[in-house]
């Protein structure tokens, strides 16, 4: 008697310890393996504009797109930071590998950890290209490959970067030869998983070019307009992608060294950026305040797309769901 009496408590313990170990380790897998509605991922990257002439106007004035078209269908965040160096190719292959890193900004070197792509194609097995980096400067073509001697070399993206696309040293193209060939890859490969840099207003203002530097704001906003308009109205992309619009780096504060010209630096001009992200898991109309910062959108995406990237180092922002 004394002896059931004990055993049975710890059968029950067992089963308990048994349902809490095995039952969350499928609960973790399903969730890794497939519970959400994304199959396909894009993010667009709109090179230096500050956070007070964006999301930080209370009046948008230069994002009428964004604030009217597309904030009521997604989240826009008011803490969203490069926390790393502040130029171009580090806040881009920060987004793109988890790491913050110094790097070469000219397109000489390559970031030392695999990006989010090289782990997806890995995964996946998809083709290269189902897969693409399409940028208006040159230098980020370097972001379809990494240093890792694992990696180099290998799972890399399709890549389309700077004038007639042909990659490092050919120059910036206008953004809207870019746009056209964002939409010419988009309607022939439909990539599951693509990166889009804009140089405006990072070109305008290291212009000193304050009305261009507004205009860049006001066109890359109608460029995210009708990549998202396009993916409303395509069958593959419909319901299913996830977009991320985001910046590399911000730019000065106007009492910070010459003020909106350039960036680079630790002020809060360069470092608070937008976020804005829009898809079928996300919540809608939603203003978000926590804090974030650009390595927590690849394992954002990693999360999204069912795939591990140990290498990166930021958070699954959690938030953003439904
Ligand atoms: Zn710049
Ligand atoms: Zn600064």
């Amino acid at each position: 008697m004394k002896t059931d009496n004990i055993s049975l408590p710890c059968t029950r313990v067992a089963f308990v310890l048994f349902l809490l170990i095995f039952g969350s380790g499928c609960i973790n897998q399903q969730t890794k393996n497939k519970v959400h509605k994304t199959e396909n991922v894009i993010v667009v990257v709109i090179d230096g504009p500050r956070y007070s002439e964006t999301w930080g106007d209370p009046n948008h004035t230069y994002l009428p797109r964004l604030a009217n078209d597309l904030a009521p269908h997604g989240v826009y965040y008011t803490e969203f930071y490069n926390n790393g160096p502040t130029y171009t190719n580090a806040g881009h292959s920060a987004i793109t590998t988890g790491n913050y890193q110094e790097i070469d900004n000219s397109g000489k070197e390559l970031a030392q950890n695999p990006s989010f792509f090289q782990y997806w194609l890995k995964n996946s097995r998809e083709s290269e290209f189902k897969a693409w980096v399409v940028t208006s400067k040159d230098k980020l073509e370097i972001l379809s490959d990494c240093q890792d001697s694992a990696w180099q070399g290998t799972y890399n993206p399709s890549v389309n970067s700077g004038v007639g696309g042909l990659g490092v040293g050919s120059g910036y193209r206008h953004d809207s030869a870019t746009m056209e060939r964002v939409l010419d890859v988009m309607a022939t490969h439909h990539p599951k998983l693509m990166l889009v840099n804009f140089r405006e207003p990072d070109r305008s203002g290291h212009k000193k070019n304050w009305e261009g530097y507004l205009q860049g704001i006001r066109d890359t906003d109608q460029y995210v307009y009708e990549l998202y308009q396009f993916i409303q109205q395509d069958s593959i992309y419909a319901g299913k992608t996830s977009l991320f619009i985001t910046n590399d780096h911000g730019r000065h504060l106007d009492d910070v060294k010459n003020g909106f010209f350039s960036h680079g630096c630790s002020c809060d001009g360069c470092r608070h950026i937008n976020l804005f992200a829009f898809g079928p898991d996300f919540k809608q109309g939603h203003i978000e305040k926590m804090k974030r910062e650009q390595i927590d959108i690849p394992a954002t995406i990693a999360y999204l797309l069912g795939f591990d990237m140990p290498t990166g180092q930021g958070d699954v922002m959690s938030e953003l769901f439904q």
